[in-house]
């Protein structure tokens, strides 16, 4: 299980008010329609919230991959 705050914390920075302040939550959303009753196919993502805005961003786990792919891509965007 990755610890999804231990990644974030400290490499994102809200792009609204630029506070490092985070809130962490993960979700999951299941497709709709058709793809629902095809396969049940389940998207997770992370959601990374500004403690002091409030603004969110999600992530596609699917993309960040394990701890190790997602920090390089954190520190990619906000160049740690
Ligand atoms: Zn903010």
């Amino acid at each position: 299980m990755t610890n999804w705050y231990k990644v974030f914390k400290g490499r994102w920075r809200c792009p609204k008010c630029g506070s490092q302040e985070i809130i962490i939550n993960e979700h999951s959303f299941t497709g709709t329609g058709l793809s629902r009753l095809l396969d049940w196919q389940t998207y997770e993502y992370v959601a990374v919230t500004c403690a002091r805005c409030g603004y969110t961003e999600f992530y596609s786990k699917q993309v960040l991959g394990g701890e190790k792919n997602a920090i390089q891509i954190l520190d990619f965007l906000f160049g740690s």
